[in-house]
């Protein structure tokens, strides 16, 4: 095949020739005839070609828009692709015995060869309209949300009516006579990103996950291939449906439907880019195309119900509902990224019970977890259950606080828009890069920092933001994008570009994003380093920190623009509070100390009790117990303070010459009453406290320190709530047996205490929690919690199950009103909110539940 796009006639004749060579796996037919009288084809692939139509089935449609060259050349590469591997690679050749792959290459036959012959940027197909004009967008002139235009001139003109089209009639009447298509993408450009179909309700759908992970898989793919990412973008608010367009239609038709826009031009180099985006889209859409039986009526149920049933600071367990089935397994994924790929690279389970422990994780990290049931026999997936969300723990010293980016000290600056920088703050969204109009351009994100405590020890932080658009980022792998914390004193105004653009870094934060990983319609963060941290926290003295988003400086020649859009959720345009860019900073506290003396100091011997504190072994040989109890109401209150490590201090009055293998124990017990030997020999042992010590310890180290390990320290903290007393005793053990060796130790033991003062237990949910309809939306109001210790509350809303965390749906609302709407909610949509309390740890309260039925009048 040559290196230059094909014309239709090329692409006919190449295809009738598939047909000739391949007649078992290649079937052409012809759905349709065009305005010009153009033959329609589609190209029928399965194995045993014959019985295509009985199989589940992908549909390929390319080149809607005349100008948008590279889906047609994608199909037509593919379809060589398959035929040369069919018996090569074993994934294809069982895609292929099991399912059907239906492919118009080039759905506007008329557009493309005038787009190719007269006027490359050519969009419609080339009909005749009523008044005189050329031409219907046929990516318009579906059902679905048709809008009747008056200016038939337009670009976006969508036809008379829905289906006046010849392309488009031809794809329904296709499409509604085979049912047995599950999986449909329509190819455009440009963008390099996906756009799967959206019911435009601003909910999550069922199939939402399905949707999000069909792409991040084919993305995994196209990473092994050029390094490239595509955005994800599912409409986020306040998006308006796209009327008309084939993917919508598909999508009715309950077919899980994507469009793709490849590349960063129209009609890139065909050496240099083209081949590019073609090599990295054959093993995708091989990939997608054995996802097709999974949404087919051969596969299994989707899983119900997954949910979260409990979290602590380094594990997670699931769990779901499913009928109890021999035949069916799960698959569990879980990633800390934004629509990343649900496959084996993020495979962390395989379990026949329907929960999953996922340990070992960090505290207070969001992580993100889907999935699917399997049949054991045919390997057949069921589709995923919508995608879990969930912040592990705080670890007990620690705090997190999620700081959104302030309104006034968030905007950009353009080289050559200095009049207008100011007007750029805290409006819509941020271009970085460089463009001919606007020159460079930084953008500026600042934070308060008021919220953390100004002696915050600052553990981890993440800088997320949320790019919205790269279609001015036109050049393929140009330019890396850099996030600077910088110098407060090294500027004094932030609208001023060359102030900004000069400014000295504090640091540069992590790594560079590269052109190929900046995706839109996927969170990018920043990971800080323990350095970096550093540098943050030198800037809680200030009150805020402001950072510097810079792209590339230069532009190669010929080239007009390698600019990034990124959401900051202010503005008529911006995607409101959900998204704003965010500091996830997880601090500690410097510890305090506390010094306790014990109350009592005994030793426990076969035959009596002694004042004072020894240990060992007496004339016969029995075990002298030294005893040692302290009184933890000198203790700071349990319910503001968190005990965060602790260290019995002991030393020795006496030394022995001679060598014995004496250890000594300390081990936390539970005894009523001190006194008789019994008691402590058969004492209910809780825990060790640190290591043994042994004699020749004793020489070496003055004091001797039994550090509490997580255990014993839990322990501490149980005792220390119940308001009992700490007991100890320090025990002697030997192998070979010693008499007459009493150890005496110095009357100064300390039990070291380090705490930091934080809150332990969440405040209680909210009462009285109240539905109704007001200004066409649904809000939401409860009656508020009276205590010094409230933050706020957190409103979320789940559309599958009552959110059990706060992490788990969809953020409505975080403040200190009692009351808030839910702007994007559908009425005609069942739903659950909780509303959690929240205090400055923050601790989470149990949730405060409501359905909403659509059924109900409110
Ligand atoms: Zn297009």
């Amino acid at each position: 095949m040559k290196k230059q796009y094909m014309s239709y006639q090329e692409s006919l004749d190449f295809l009738h020739k598939m047909e000739k060579t391949y007649p078992d796996l290649i079937e052409i037919i012809k759905i349709g005839t065009t305005y010009e009288g153009r033959d329609i084809v589609l190209a029928k692939i399965s194995k045993n070609v014959e019985t295509a139509d009985k199989k589940p089935a992908m549909l390929y449609t390319g080149s809607v828009h005349a100008r948008e060259w590279i889906g047609h050349e994608l199909a037509l590469k593919f379809i060589e692709h398959v035929a040369e591997n069919q018996d090569v690679d074993p994934e294809l050749e069982k895609s292929l015995t099991d399912s059907t792959i239906y492919m118009v290459p080039c759905l506007n036959p008329d557009g493309y060869e005038y787009s190719r012959k007269h006027f490359s940027f050519w969009r419609k197909n080339r009909r005749v309209n009523h008044d005189g004009t050329v031409g219907v967008d046929l990516n318009r002139n579906f059902s679905i949300g048709f809008v009747k235009q008056k200016d038939t001139s337009s670009n976006v003109y969508g036809g008379e009516e829905p289906f006046s089209e010849a392309e488009t009639r031809a794809m329904k009447e296709f499409v509604d006579a085979h049912d047995n298509i599950t999986i449909a993408f329509d190819y455009h450009s440009q963008g390099n990103v996906f756009f799967p179909a959206h019911k435009f309700m601003h909910e999550a759908e069922i199939d939402g996950t399905d949707m999000n992970a069909l792409c991040a898989n084919m993305n995994y793919e196209f990473a092994k291939v050029t390094g490239r990412k595509y955005g994800i973008h599912r409409g986020k608010p306040p998006a308006h449906l796209i009327s008309g367009s084939g993917r919508e239609y598909y999508y009715s038709k309950g077919i899980i439907a994507v469009v793709v826009e490849v590349g960063t031009k129209n009609i890139p180099d065909y050496m240099k880019s083209m081949s590019g985006s073609i090599n990295e889209n054959i093993p995708a859409l091989q990939k997608a195309f054995g996802e097709v039986i999974n949404y087919s009526s051969s596969a299994p149920k989707r899983v119900e119900e997954f949910t979260i049933d409990s979290r602590d600071a380094h594990s997670v367990t699931l769990v779901w509902k499913y009928e109890q089935r021999n035949d069916i397994f799960f698959e569990i994924y879980r990633s800390t990224k934004d629509k990343d790929a649900c496959n084996e690279s993020t495979k962390v389970g395989v379990v026949g019970e329907n929960s999953f422990t996922d340990t070992d994780l960090n505290s207070s990290t969001n992580y993100h977890y889907t999935i699917r049931a399997v049949n054991k026999n045919s390997g057949y997936k069921s589709a995923f259950a919508p995608i879990v969300k969930v912040r592990t723990a705080l670890e007990d010293s620690e705090f997190f606080k999620l700081i959104f980016a302030n309104k006034s000290g968030t905007g950009y600056v353009g080289q050559y828009t200095q009049e207008q920088n100011r007007a750029h703050f805290g409006l819509n969204s941020l271009f970085v890069g460089i463009n001919k109009s606007r020159g460079i351009c930084d953008a500026v994100v600042s934070f308060d920092l008021d919220s953390l405590p100004e002696n915050a020890i600052i553990k981890s932080a993440r800088f997320y933001i949320y790019p919205m658009n790269r279609v001015a980022a036109k050049i393929e792998k140009f330019g890396e994008w850099n996030l600077s914390l910088l110098k407060e004193e090294s500027f004094s105004e932030v609208t001023d570009f060359e102030q900004i653009d000069n400014a000295e870094a504090k640091g540069v934060i992590g790594r560079a994003i590269q052109s190929s990983n900046l995706t839109q319609g996927i969170w990018n963060h920043w990971s800080f380093s323990k350095h970096e941290c550093r540098l943050l926290q030198k800037s809680l003295n200030n009150g805020v920190a402001t950072f510097r988003l810079d792209g590339p400086k230069t532009l190669p020649h010929g080239e007009d623009s390698q600019l990034m859009q990124f959401d900051i959720g202010y503005g008529q345009f911006g995607g409101g509070i959900h998204y704003r860019p965010i500091l996830d900073v997880k601090y500690t506290l410097k510890n305090e100390k506390i010094k306790l003396n014990p109350t009592t100091q005994a030793t426990i011997c076969m035959d009596k009790k002694e004042d004072g504190l020894k240990s060992g072994f007496d004339a016969d040989g029995h075990r002298v117990y030294g005893y040692i109890d302290f009184d933890l109401s000198q203790l700071p209150d349990p319910q503001n303070t968190m005990i965060t490590q602790c260290a019995l201090r002991i030393s020795a009055k006496n030394t022995f010459k001679k060598r014995s293998d004496i250890r000594y124990y300390v081990e936390m017990v539970e005894v009523d009453e001190v006194g008789s030997y019994d008691d402590i020999k058969n004492r209910d042992k809780i825990e060790y406290i640190g290591y043994e010590v042994a004699e020749s310890d004793l020489v070496k180290n003055d004091c001797q320190y039994f550090n509490f390990d997580t255990f014993a320290k839990n322990n501490l903290d149980m005792i220390h709530q119940e308001g009992k007393t700490l007991k100890l005793v320090i025990k002697p053990t030997s192998a070979q047996g010693a008499k007459s060796r009493v150890l005496e130790w110095n009357s100064n033991v300390e039990l070291i205490v380090n705490y930091i003062p934080k809150r332990r237990i969440a405040l209680p949910p909210v009462e009285n929690l109240n539905i109704k309809k007001e200004n066409k939306m649904i809000k939401i109001s409860w009656e508020g919690i009276d205590d010094e210790a409230l933050n706020g509350y957190y409103v979320v809303r789940n559309t599958f199950h009552t959110p059990k965390h706060f992490m788990d749906g969809v953020k409505i609302y975080g403040g200190k009103d009692t009351w808030t709407y839910d702007n994007f909610a559908s009425f005609d949509k069942e739903k659950y909110y909780a509303v959690f309390t929240y205090d400055d740890v923050p601790n989470f309260s149990e949730p405060a539940t409501l359905k909403y039925n659509p059924l109900e009048k409110y």
